[in-house]
């Protein structure tokens, strides 16, 4: 049992070696995933540019026009938080199909992944918090538009909570929005999903754990999704930057278990994104991001 996943080497886009965002973590994902022998080179997916029309059904064309050409207001740039660049650009249209490819790869083979993706905080007419494009809305409306789904579940257990992402589904009952993420922490607006739990600062595994489980349930109690987006953010852990939430390594494997294995056992198709993750090095934030893709190959090891 294997599983495939996109990549692109664009992924990467210049920006100061000293910048908050660790832009070097998704070659540095791809090369451990790949030498470690959790996902083979074969099983890697190289994704295009995503076509602006699939854009257009989230995004402003005003937006999606300062991608494209550079931001007029740097004030709009720096609530982004990522300097523009024509690497970017590209990065961001090739990301967003990525994800696109690894839900429609979900579609044929029960789980997939790409190697980035889960920007949660881009909204239809700016972005935010290093997000772009919100690349789970894009995909969703595209499947729909395509009649490959209906409902969508979105799992977002990155540590901040998705309010880009809320904001587009806010009025649609074709997907329901979860986030699990730090009450105290950025965005200081939340924006308000289908369910939402907000964590005290310091939360520990186990109560992470039994409050994600019991989450879980509620939510496949009441909505039955043809596809679920596990936005699997590694900012939960212990020593984030960002993060304020006091997840040990293994509690972070034991939360991507969680999902992961509940989804494989009712076969519902599920695509992994990573979203956020600011551990003290690159190297710790490669391996936190690796360990639910090795999480998967694991539970399709053992029929989950
Ligand atoms: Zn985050």
């Amino acid at each position: 049992m294997s599983f495939r996943v996109s990549y692109s080497s664009g992924y990467y886009a210049p920006i100061p070696e000293n910048h908050a965002f660790p832009m070097r973590k998704f070659e540095g994902l791809h090369s451990y995933l790949t030498q470690n022998g959790i996902v083979s080179t074969k099983n890697v997916v190289e994704p295009s540019q995503i076509d602006v029309v699939n854009l257009l059904r989230v995004h402003s064309s005003e937006y999606i026009n300062e991608i494209q050409y550079g931001f007029s207001d740097r004030k709009r740039e720096r609530l982004l938080g990522l300097p523009w660049s024509d690497g970017l650009r590209k990065r961001s249209f090739l990301a967003v199909q990525g994800t696109l490819n690894a839900a429609l790869m979900a579609l044929q083979d029960g789980i997939s992944g790409n190697l980035a993706g889960g920007t949660h905080h881009a909204f239809p007419d700016h972005g935010e918090g290093f997000c772009v494009f919100n690349d789970v809305a894009i995909t969703i409306k595209a499947l729909q538009a395509s009649m490959w789904i209906k409902k969508a579940l979105i799992i977002d257990c990155d540590v901040h909570q998705g309010n880009g992402t809320a904001f587009i589904f806010k009025d649609d009952p074709s997907v329901f929005t979860f986030s699990i993420h730090g009450e105290k922490n950025y965005p200081f607006r939340k924006q308000p999903g289908d369910l939402d739990i907000g964590l005290a600062d310091g939360t520990t595994d186990l109560t992470y754990h039994k409050t994600l489980e019991r989450a879980l349930g509620d939510i496949l109690s009441q909505f039955q999704p043809d596809i679920v987006f596990y936005l699997g953010g590694i900012d939960v852990l212990s020593g984030d930057r960002f993060g304020r939430i006091n997840l040990t390594l293994d509690g972070l494997r034991r939360r991507d278990e969680i999902v992961l294995s509940t989804m494989l056992k009712l076969h519902i198709p599920t695509v992994q994104l990573l979203s956020g993750g600011y551990a003290a090095t690159l190297k710790e934030t490669v391996e936190a991001h690796a360990q639910q893709f090795m999480v998967t190959k694991q539970l399709l090891q053992s029929k989950y």
